[in-house]
């Protein structure tokens, strides 16, 4: 605990309430559609490359028969694809970085006017950024590893179409085909993962503030989001506290957009 919420509220004597809950706070649409531009970016190296993939692929069913060996260029091709997204996470490290610490700047702000307005205790000057920085490296170093990620399955789905293709004989434009639809995968999965790593660090952001007021008690809050866990539903506006929390935390399991609603305790 940095600092003692409650006691300050009780401090004041301004209230007679036995407890107070804090708005709970999520992350916007627009947050997670500023990460989705950057996460894009790896599944956007391998879209522009399909036509040099595919061209490796073409040159290489041209040569079969003539060529005993395995598909070397194609293998080459795919792996210096893979190495320009590596080089590309020197580019979205400071990216990612600066829309972790606006996203730090606006869950701070959250906190702040959440508890002025419910509890008018001001603490502009009691809290600040320094507080986040290691949920923040955490975030950070996450977020690179599912781009590689991402970029490694592509890689692999890839390979395994291409030389399946090379198998079967199957056309180029067939095999483009695929590809593209490959590509398309990892698209929409850097998309889902813009949307899931908006909310975890708004949630593990949250988290910490609050534990760090010396709040131990929360509800829990369902998102309200399309396929809901039924066990979340169950758990909407159930009290929970940090001695006995639940099996895993709101915004914690994969795309889980539940948060936690604070509640002050004064008796
Ligand atoms: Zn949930």
């Amino acid at each position: 605990m940095k600092y003692d919420l409650q006691a300050a509220i009780k401090a004041q004597g301004r209230t007679r309430r036995a407890s107070i809950e804090l708005r709970p706070i999520k992350s916007t649409q627009a947050q997670a559609d500023e990460l989705a531009r950057i996460l894009v970016r790896g599944p956007a190296l391998w879209q522009a490359a399909e036509p040099r993939i595919v061209a490796a692929y073409a040159r290489t069913l041209g040569e079969m028969g003539a060529i005993t060996d395995s598909p070397a260029d194609i293998e080459r091709e795919l792996g210096s694809i893979a190495d320009e997204v590596l080089r590309l996470l020197f580019e979205l490290t400071p990216l990612l970085q600066d829309w972790s610490l606006r996203q730090e700047r606006y869950v701070r702000g959250r906190w702040q006017a959440n508890v002025l307005s419910a509890a008018g205790v001001d603490l502009t000057t009691v809290i600040g950024p320094a507080d986040m920085r290691d949920p923040l490296a955490i975030w950070l170093e996450r977020n690179l590893s599912l781009v590689r990620s991402v970029s490694d399955d592509t890689r692999a789905r890839i390979g395994d179409i291409v030389f399946r293709g090379l198998n079967a004989r199957t056309p180029a434009r067939d095999v483009a085909k695929e590809i593209s639809t490959a590509t398309g995968i990892g698209r929409r999965r850097a998309l889902r993962l813009a949307s899931d790593q908006s909310s975890k660090l708004t949630a593990s952001l949250a988290d910490e503030r609050r534990r760090q007021a010396g709040v131990t008690s929360w509800k829990w809050r369902h998102s309200g989001k399309l396929h809901p866990r039924e066990e979340h539903i169950r758990r909407d506006g159930k009290l929970y506290s940090d001695d006995k929390p639940p099996p895993d935390m709101p915004g914690q399991l994969p795309y889980c957009g539940c948060a936690q609603q604070p509640v002050l305790t004064l008796d």
